[in-house]
């Protein structure tokens, strides 16, 4: 594989601009591979007709598409081939109604002496991505716009200035999305590799000769019963002047009968040997879910409605008493934005997971003799940052957070504040039972909802919270909570992105950790050599979530032995290796195998080629 130095490319395109040129005006000119093959040359006509989810004539987005129909198997590697193919464009036309969220996570990196190379700085995009005609997102963070044009890169933006274009992540999802053939790739088969439960055929893709601009290199992995591409790794060749293509590590899962979604790209650069120089360093995590948004609204509502929650608790038939009225009002608040988050694609659907999370809140509420009207609920909140926020009686907690926390204390920790704040009656937020406030468009969510408290009360929160932790059964535990505090502290400068919250009260301030700090001050000393001191955990290790309705679950992951401080990586991005099993085989993404599942006993083929 060629790997010339100038191809330092790979999963994002960073736009490098000089430094005069606008950041705005290079944002827009973002190089998509659609635009040197055109969008027009429709990929549709490749399809095979069979490869097509029939479903799609009558209903514009079925909620499930069909899975493929059963095809003879292939005999010869070339037949192979052509189904590769074949379900690629299957899976393009299948996508592209379809707008799902997708996330990058950047952290440039620098070399310590001891830790190796850490973040030292980082960055945040969330969108929604239209697949319809040409690959494109729409931002969620539309007013942070200030932080894509920030120069980064030491030295380097002396002369240029580099920007990360979320679009260019979006790209990824595909080896190529109009062109992906023989008149333009050379296949080459290279043995059978099992990933996870999944047996794959691998094959090494080069384009051809004069295939122009943007065309993928690398290699892919295809599953062995209906040969939809489940992993690729490589990246794309001949960028435009000033422009990289990074490196791609781009996965799918089988969350539907047949079908393989887009679901986490990895990208790294960056060269930390002796003696090299880097141009780029950094890592990122691309994380696509929401894939069942627009039709999950529709076709779930009679069953997601909460008709034990919403009213009619109380025996009398009075009207409400002035007292009740108000509690009424805000609990209506308080459905209507978990609704409104949750068709927005941001936050989960209720499920296994929050019955942990109520359970740390249960351990707290009891120890403290705790009485409220109503049940504390919990929610998860699908996205990186790290973040906490309640609205109503409902504590809401980020994935991330949930991720790269040590233990339960720290959990408990976390969840205090926020049932600190419930307690002390700090969430009114009863403006959002008006439902016109609930009327905005999905990339809007940040801009029309915020729970944040003033400082007066968040300084009451913690007070209140360090107290309940006290009485809990956490209190002889609270060490690995004020060790989190305190390793967070060493990264809120860098990890500034990461911190920062969207719809609550971060949890720093200016480089500075504010939330649940007295935890630290009792804590042992940070130790980066004690390798039994867990004070964070990377990114990504705790929940799993289902790319196709949004459900998430706990890892059950075998613990992994550190061997070094280098190993330890808290708040950190890593690869992704998720277990690869087909659709329902050990119901992690829950639901039954359909009797209609048309991957049956393909015979594969002999390699002949
Ligand atoms: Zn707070």
């Amino acid at each position: 594989m060629r790997t010339s130095k100038w191809m330092v490319l790979a999963l994002l395109v960073v736009m490098v601009t000089m430094i005069v040129t606008t950041a705005a005006v290079a944002q827009q000119s973002a190089p998509a591979p659609a635009t040197q093959q055109p969008a027009s040359a429709a990929p549709q006509s490749a399809t095979a007709p069979e490869a097509q989810p029939p479903a799609t004539a009558s209903q514009p987005i079925s909620a499930t598409p069909a899975p493929p129909p059963p095809v003879a198997a292939p005999s010869t590697m070339d037949q192979v081939v052509d189904r590769v193919i074949e379900r690629e464009k299957g899976l393009i036309k299948m996508m592209a109604p379809r707008t799902p969220v997708i996330e990058t996570y950047v952290q440039n990196l620098t070399q310590d002496t001891q830790l190796g190379p850490v973040p030292s700085d980082d960055r945040y995009f969330l969108g929604r991505m239209d697949l319809t005609d040409s690959i494109d997102r729409d931002d969620y963070l539309k007013d942070k716009d200030p932080g894509m044009e920030k120069r980064m890169l030491g030295g380097f933006t002396k002369m240029f200035k580099f920007q990360y274009t979320p679009l260019g992540f979006s790209w990824m999802i595909y080896a190529d999305r109009n062109d992906f053939d023989r008149q333009h790739y050379d296949f080459r088969y290279i043995r059978r590799e099992f990933m996870g439960d999944v047996r794959t055929l691998v094959f090494d893709i080069t384009p051809k000769k004069d295939a122009g601009r943007g065309r993928f290199l690398g290699r892919i992995w295809v599953e062995d019963q209906d040969f939809n591409i489940v992993r690729l790794n490589g990246t794309y060749t001949h960028p435009k002047r000033n422009t990289y293509y990074f490196h791609m590590d781009s996965w799918r899962l089988n969350l539907v009968p047949g079908w393989w979604v887009p679901t986490y790209i990895y990208s790294e650069e960056g060269d930390f040997t002796a003696g090299a120089k880097n141009k780029i360093a950094f890592k990122a995590q691309t994380r696509l879910w929401g894939y069942n948004l627009k039709t999950g609204a529709a076709n779930d509502e009679l069953t997601n409605i909460r008709v034990d929650s919403v009213k009619d608790e109380t025996p009398s038939a009075q009207d409400a008493s002035p007292l009740a009225a108000q509690r009424e009002w805000q609990q209506q608040a308080e459905d209507n934005v978990l609704e409104r988050l949750e068709r927005s694609g941001l936050l989960a659907p209720e499920g296994e997971l929050d019955k942990v999370l109520q359970t740390v809140v249960n351990n707290l509420q009891i120890t403290n003799n705790i009485e409220l009207p109503r049940p504390i609920r919990t929610r998860v909140l699908i996205t990186s940052p790290l973040e906490t926020f309640s609205v109503g009686n409902t504590i809401v907690i980020s994935r991330g957070m949930i991720d790269v926390l040590p233990d339960e204390a720290s959990l408990a920790a976390v969840l205090s504040h926020e049932l600190a704040h419930i307690v002390l009656g700090h969430n009114l937020g009863s403006q959002y039972a008006f439902n016109d406030r609930m009327l905005f468009s999905d990339e809007g969510t940040y801009q029309n909802l915020g729970f944040k408290h003033i400082p007066e009360e968040e300084a009451a929160a913690d007070k209140k919270a360090v107290e309940m932790l006290k009485n809990s059964p956490y209190a002889q535990k609270l060490d690995a909570a004020g060790l989190f505090i305190k390793v967070l502290q060493t990264r809120a400068t860098q990890l500034a992105a990461l911190l920062q919250a969207h719809l609550g009260n971060s949890i720093a301030e200016n480089g500075t950790v504010t939330r649940m700090s007295q935890l630290a001050t009792s804590a042992p000393a940070l130790d980066w050599n004690k390798l039994d001191q867990i004070a964070a955990l990377p990114l990504g290790g705790r929940v799993r979530l289902n790319a196709w309705d949004n459900k998430v679950e706990m890892v059950k992951a075998q613990p992994v032995a550190i061997t070094s401080a280098r190993d330890k990586m808290p708040f950190e991005v890593t690869p992704f290796f998720p277990r690869l099993t087909r659709f329902g085989a050990n119901a992690p993404n829950g639901g039954p195998v359909p009797a209609t599942t048309a991957s049956s006993a393909n015979a594969t083929p002999s390699p002949t080629n």
